[in-house]
């Protein structure tokens, strides 16, 4: 079992702040600011380019991505670290879309997150071979899943409402029609058990900058399933991705299994501060967070919900089809977080009208929710959101 008293203590959160927003940036893990001060200056300062043998900085994306790899159930040699979340859709779609040639339709649902649509659209116009994107409705997903479709690639877990599908039926519905499945799991990761070989998905992408805390601009990574990880032809054929970099040869040559993924330099300092994070996430057992979590996320619910009627629950009331988060719909949602993040409640607003609570057992115990409550219900019954300086919106909500 997982003593999570030990693990908020391993975190460094601001005093008076209750930070319901992991699932957005996770917290500073203390050892990453020893980690990163000694990389700066032990490895990168003394070493210089000798860092990359005498320190590892080379080696760290397998190492760092096996240790994630436990996290999402896959065994080691299957995740590599580098790149962003954006990217690293681009590089798991164009793989899928390679592996089932006589098909042109890609399956995805309204909520995903946006980038993943984008990637796609500029992919399939790269491509110029006329891929569809289809865009369903999330409940309309599993009939979607046809003879015509080729990829199916959904987001695990919805940004907005936590709404999180059954990837284990909805793989083999796929696999059932021919069909190779790209899973983000950019709010599973970190938030949930997730089996990625078990239920035999065939590619797998995050990022390790929100629940898994790696700090921001932390690199995300990719999981390429057994069966193709001797085949896959990567798309971004960058050098770090070569089966022999250091040859300098002209031809492209994919490396073996997982390296081929890679595509160019590590961001060594980034991966020092993930590798704090992941000395805290060695302790974790997966099965003890999740009930932890659903504990966490009930109490909010309730306490919300009794003291705020109007707020309106926008994610599954079954927590068996939730993540890690809870969101309320409210008109004035952007200007009501406003008001709790000056009373030291920490969520984030997604338009239209989304007001998001992550919750994460790693730093978040009872104390800090029963808190939590008691803040929006100030805001709310006390209309402290209705206040001007509230209303003005900053670029990044
Ligand atoms: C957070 C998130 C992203 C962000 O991508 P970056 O390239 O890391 O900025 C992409 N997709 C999903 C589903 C996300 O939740």
């Amino acid at each position: 079992m997982t003593d999570f008293a030990i693990t908020k203590a391993l975190f460094a959160l601001p005093e008076g702040m209750f930070y319901l927003d992991g699932n957005s940036l996770g917290p500073l893990p203390r050892a990453a600011q020893d980690r990163v001060a000694s990389a700066v200056a032990d490895e990168w300062g003394q070493m210089l380019i000798t860092g990359w043998n005498k320190a590892g900085w080379m080696a760290q994306p397998t190492a760092l991505g096996d240790r994630i790899g436990r996290l999402i159930g896959a065994s080691p040699g299957h995740v590599v670290l580098g790149d962003t979340l954006s990217v690293k859709v681009y590089q798991a779609l164009a793989a899928a879309i390679d592996l089932v040639p006589e098909r042109r339709v890609i399956l995805t649902d309204s909520g995903n997150f946006p980038s993943d649509i984008y990637m796609a659209e500029g992919l399939i116009t790269s491509l110029g071979r006329g891929h569809e994107l289809r865009v369903v409705a999330p409940e309309e997903i599993a009939a979607a899943i046809t003879s015509e479709i080729a990829v199916v690639m959904l987001t695990q877990v919805d940004y907005r409402t936590g709404r999180m599908y059954d990837m284990d039926a909805l793989t083999a519905k796929a696999h059932e029609v021919g069909a190779v499945t790209v899973w983000d799991l950019a709010h599973s990761a970190g938030a949930l058990p997730v089996d990625v070989a078990g239920c035999n998905a065939d590619f797998a992408v995050g990022c390790t900058y929100k629940y898994l805390n790696g700090g921001p601009g932390a690199p995300a990574f990719i999981y390429v399933a057994p069966h193709h990880i001797d085949t896959c032809q990567p798309a971004l054929s960058g050098w770090l991705g070569h089966e022999a970099p250091f040859a300098f040869d002209l031809d492209y040559r994919p490396g073996t299994g997982i390296e081929r993924m890679r595509v160019g330099t590590p961001p060594v300092l980034q991966m020092a501060a993930l590798e704090a994070a992941l000395d805290i996430w060695d302790q974790v057992d997966m099965q003890a967070l999740r009930t932890a979590s659903i504990a966490l996320s009930e109490q909010f619910i309730a306490g919300v919900e009794a003291a705020c009627p109007m707020l309106a629950l926008a994610s599954p009331r079954d927590a068996g089809q939730r993540g890690s988060q809870v969101s309320f719909r409210f008109d004035q949602g952007y200007a009501a977080m406003q008001a709790c993040i000056t009373r030291g409640l920490v969520g984030d607003f997604r338009a239209p009208d989304i007001m998001r609570f992550g919750f994460t057992p790693l730093f978040i115990d009872a104390d800090d929710v029963n808190r939590a409550i008691n803040i929006v219900a100030d805001v709310m019954q006390n209309r402290l959101w209705d206040d001007p300086t509230y209303q003005t919106r900053a670029a990044v909500t």
